[in-house]
């Protein structure tokens, strides 16, 4: 069972989140090319072991996290709230 350490809520189960991606993506200015948006929602290396994810705690805070989790074992390291960006 996945569980999840959500900064608002505590220990949760994963069922409560929506997964939202890698959280080490970049997004491209909204005027980018279109080539720049395809990589950026699209195209994913798929890494084994340590990875940085979002994911959305739809069924409690609603509050966006990275999660910090291994893609092999799926140990969670910890979770944070992203960093806000001007
Ligand atoms: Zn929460």
């Amino acid at each position: 069972m996945l569980r999840l350490p959500c900064p608002h809520c505590g220990l949760r189960d994963h069922a409560e989140f929506a997964y939202g991606g890698d959280a080490n993506v970049a997004k491209p200015a909204l005027d980018a090319p279109q080539q720049a948006w395809i990589e950026a929602v699209y195209m994913r290396a798929n890494p084994r072991g340590a990875h940085a994810e979002l994911w959305h705690h739809v069924h409690g805070c609603r509050a966006w996290i990275v999660v910090e989790r291994d893609t092999a074992t799926h140990v969670v390291r910890g979770a944070r709230l992203p960093e806000r960006k001007p």
